[in-house]
């Protein structure tokens, strides 16, 4: 449905990084300007299985920013199956980006209580909607990560000593750690500030023993989800002049920006071939927070 061709893997180079690190990205980012990077991935197997389940309509989650929404919203309108986003809080006024484009792509919207939001796991979804097939918020699911081990086969080079990774959920990076070769060291840069939960969820989508090595990384959250400081768009601008790469404010700014200072204080070997997953997200750009 979606041409895997457009992904490109590109050598950078930038002024901050040593000559004898070496490192690349892996642009999932070009895959589709909504169906952007990792979202397809947490997404394909569960429309396999809502179509074999016979299931007519895809019931998901997410915030009114959520890159989630926005491409479940447009990768159902491709496969031609209904879609409703149920989104956190009263509808606001004036919507966003966001939900503005998934509404324009057949998205039912249904706003909810934040209240209302925090139970929704435990909601009977099936007495309002029957026909539909429950995606949980961000993909976060075994199916979700089944399509991200899917990711590394694009790039297929065990050389790379290091796969790097943003992190919200711990899907994609649970895909990464199922599917590297036992050599390589995975790391994961979380974008949520205090999310000591985020170990054991991961844990809970991995395959057996024995697996590569891997580590959260905890301290590039920048004040928060979605925070944004002078500092990090200041470097995001520069990365784009000096390699072409457009970043995002939520995830892959923060994850390169703090690669960068990881770089600097030693903690990638000389010698190391870093690969680093662009997992899209350009979309939320548009949004302009
Ligand atoms: C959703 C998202 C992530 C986080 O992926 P998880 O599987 O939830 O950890 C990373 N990068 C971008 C651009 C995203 O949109």
């Amino acid at each position: 449905m979606l041409d895997y061709n457009n992904i490109i893997l590109q050598t950078i180079s930038p002024s901050w990084l040593p000559d004898n690190i070496r490192a690349a990205v892996l642009r999932l980012d070009l895959l589709h300007p909504e169906v952007s990077g990792n979202k397809w991935f947490k997404l394909r197997y569960n429309l396999e299985a809502a179509f074999a389940n016979g299931k007519k309509h895809i019931l998901t989650f997410g915030g009114a920013y959520s890159n989630h929404i926005a491409a479940t919203a447009a990768a159902c309108q491709l496969a031609g199956i209904a879609c409703t986003g149920v989104i956190r809080g009263e509808r606001p006024s004036v919507l966003s980006h966001t939900l503005r484009e998934a509404s324009a792509k057949g998205m039912e919207l249904l706003f909810i209580s934040r209240e209302a939001y925090r139970i929704k796991n435990e909601t009977d979804w099936s007495t309002l909607y029957p026909d539909a097939y429950v995606v949980p918020e961000g993909g976060n699911n075994a199916l979700g990560a089944k399509g991200c081990e899917e990711i590394l086969s694009l790039v297929n080079d065990p050389s790379f000593t290091h796969i790097v990774c943003a992190v919200g959920t711990g899907t994609t990076l649970a895909g990464l750690i199922n599917s590297a070769d036992h050599q390589q060291e995975i790391r994961g840069y979380v974008v949520l500030k205090g999310a000591a939960y985020l170990e054991q969820e991961i844990q809970s989508l991995l395959a057996p023993a024995p697996l590569p090595h891997w580590q959260l990384v905890h301290q590039h959250h920048g004040g928060g989800y979605a925070k944004v400081t002078p500092a990090l768009s200041g470097f995001m601008r520069q990365f784009y002049d000096e390699t072409g790469i457009p970043l995002d404010i939520v995830y892959t700014g923060k994850l390169i920006m703090g690669f960068r200072q990881d770089v600097s204080e030693g903690l990638y070997p000389p010698g190391s071939k870093v690969l680093l997953i662009h997992t899209g997200g350009l979309q939320g750009n548009d949004d302009g927070r």
